[in-house]
């Protein structure tokens, strides 16, 4: 990471920071929403604009990830009548993001999806991606299942600003000049805000580098397992910082079907239904078939169109949020050693 001036300021001065910063900017940050999780006690950790510094939520990984500000779970794009249509609002302001380095750096793979998969432009993801700028949250505890380290995103030079909370004050680091006025009244101190170097969980990421390896492991017995263990909720996917299906439903207000909004809503390929094409036929019938379809999607299909690494930022959401248990890196390590297996001609029945 690129080092930056960097100030110490209180939690007062960080306030009056974000009051001033919020005449240009919407802020958003991962924000405690106390009983809002999945049991009646249980809090959730989801991205909400904040006005003040103690909203932020620095100790805890988010529930959900930093996506939601660019695709909310559902977004109305349009409202129509019969012969013409009006786009919905678009953000106001700029849009600065609290977020963690695997948190940003899934927006780089949001940014392919969205902006470079096909040659078209997603025009409601361009119109807030155009706004954004991204706040650096340093992460001195790590959390359990974080593996970025495994898949080199615990780095980043995305950010804008970098925020490092340290009981009382915060010490910010600055990447982009167009902040250095508001500092204009403080003295630099001397402080590198850190990002994670080491994780405790360390994944063997297996890369699979030819189609007809790909079309081996889908042959491979490791899948079975997950008939019996995956109920298809597709949690994992809604909770995933780089998934990127969603399904568009025209809402009518009234009787005449002519009348109505168009939504987009976040969808998964775990669930039911998801692959069904015209005619009623569904090609990944069974949970096995689906979860290794995402596995084989993330580990191999992305790289194979894109060629920029696995589409996955080890920030360790989808097996924190599994009602099953089930663990994406145990599975990454399964496949890699899958791949060992057929690499070295052990058969299986
Ligand atoms: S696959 Fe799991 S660890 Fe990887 S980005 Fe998605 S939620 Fe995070
Ligand atoms: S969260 Fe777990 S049970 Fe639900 S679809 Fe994903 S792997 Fe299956």
């Amino acid at each position: 990471m690129k080092h930056a001036q960097t100030y110490q300021l209180t939690v007062n001065e960080m306030n009056e920071f974000l009051e001033q910063l919020s005449k240009k900017y919407d802020i958003y940050a991962p924000v405690r929403i106390s009983c809002g999780g999945r049991y009646a006690k249980d809090d959730s950790i989801i991205y909400q604009p904040i006005n003040t510094y103690q909203e932020i939520e620095f100790h805890e990984r988010s529930t959900y990830p930093l996506k939601e500000v660019l695709t909310p779970i559902t977004q109305t794009l349009f409202y129509f009548t019969e012969d013409e249509f009006k786009e919905s609002k678009s953000p106001q302001k700029d849009v600065l993001i609290f977020g963690r380095a695997c948190d940003i750096n899934s927006i780089k793979i949001q940014d392919q999806i969205y902006l470079q998969n096909g040659g078209v432009e997603d025009y409601f993801y361009k119109r807030i991606r155009d706004k954004i700028k991204f706040i650096l949250m340093d992460c001195p505890e790590q959390f359990e299942g974080c593996f970025c380290c495994s898949v080199g995103a615990n780095k980043t030079d995305m950010q804008s600003l970098a925020v490092s909370d340290n009981n009382g004050s915060a010490y910010v680091g600055i990447y982009d000049s167009d902040f250095n006025n508001y500092f204009a009244k403080y003295s630099a101190v001397d402080h590198e805000i850190q990002t994670p170097l080491e994780n405790e969980l360390k994944v063997d990421y297996p890369v699979i580098d030819n189609l007809d390896l790909a079309n081996k492991l889908k042959e491979h017995p490791m899948w079975k397992e997950f008939d019996a263990r995956c109920i298809g909720c597709g949690s994992c996917t809604v909770s995933c910082s780089t998934c990127t299906c969603f399904e568009t439903t025209d809402i009518v207000y009234t009787q005449n079907a002519h009348i109505g909004e168009r939504r987009r809503t976040c969808s998964s390929c775990m669930v039911d239904g998801f692959d069904k094409v015209a005619g009623g036929q569904s090609f990944r019938k069974k949970p096995s078939e689906k979860y290794r379809y995402k596995i084989l999607h993330k580990v191999y299909g992305y790289n194979a169109r894109f060629h920029t690494g696995p589409m996955c930022v080890g920030c360790g959401r989808c097996s924190a949020r599994c009602p099953e248990l089930i663990s994406y890196p145990a599975t990454l390590n399964k496949l890699s050693q899958a791949i060992k297996e057929i690499k070295g001609g052990v058969q299986h029945d």
